[in-house]
């Protein structure tokens, strides 16, 4: 099986954009351990829907904590959240929230690590059976009226990681909040044993910022001929 990062594309020629953020945060962390405040930009589960949490007013408000904080109100997200999920400081709940505007592709990047595709497109690629594809419809105002575009935002879990070969240092996480803080090696290569059997779409692990897909999701897309992303293999060891 091949890998390929998901890219935009930015050749496709459609002038869609959005203006929006997730409904719910986990606060960024300030650790007493490495001295770090931090939090992590990638990580969103929007199918998670936590209108009916007890305690949904703590989630609203980006913000940093203290560390033993961040993990008290960790703890209150986690039977929420899907089985297993990692959750570091900062990630991201339910809907993205707020204002879009011009045409769309098949796909759309709001940024690197932030997936929205078309629903039909998305049902097709599921009917298709690719697996792992999960997503939720945002809540946007359009400015025009017509041609109003039925996006959903992917669910990416974190899956799999990159190979120690082409890491500059080897990962060091801090034992007290489990930061890593390495930064995102130019020639990526992904730890063939660590990759996911059960899905076709998902982030990786460690750079929870790098989408990827596999050999099975790019043919669909391509034969279905769907637009707006592009295919980078990347090499496994
Ligand atoms: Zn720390």
């Amino acid at each position: 099986m091949r890998f390929y990062e998901l890219r935009e594309n930015r050749a496709s020629g459609y002038t869609g954009d959005i203006s929006a953020a997730s409904k719910w945060f986990l606060p960024g962390a300030k650790c007493p351990g490495c001295g770090a405040t931090w939090a992590n930009a990638a990580v969103a589960y929007p199918c998670v829907d936590l209108s009916r949490h007890p305690q949904q007013a703590a989630f609203v408000v980006p913000r940093a904590e203290p560390l033993h904080e961040f993990e008290r109100l960790r703890e209150l997200i986690r039977p929420w959240a899907p089985e297993g999920a990692p959750l570091p400081p900062g990630t991201r709940f339910g809907p993205l929230v707020g204002n879009a505007w011009g045409r769309f592709g098949s796909f759309f990047f709001q940024n690197p690590w932030t997936l929205l595709v078309r629903r039909e497109a998305m049902e097709t690629l599921q009917q298709a059976g690719l697996r792992g594809l999960a997503g939720h419809q945002p809540q946007l105002s359009f400015r025009q009226k017509k041609e109003l575009p039925d996006l959903m935002e992917l669910q990416l879990m974190p899956y799999g990681l990159l190979h120690a070969d082409c890491l500059r240092q080897p990962p060091a996480p801090c034992p007290r909040c489990g930061r890593e803080g390495s930064e995102l090696p130019e020639q990526l290569i992904l730890k063939a044993a660590s990759l996911p059997p059960h899905t076709d779409v998902f982030r990786l692990a460690d750079f929870e910022s790098v989408l990827v897909g596999t050999e099975h999701f790019k043919e669909a897309v391509q034969r279905l001929g769907m637009d707006g992303i592009l295919f980078h293999e990347l090499p496994l060891r």
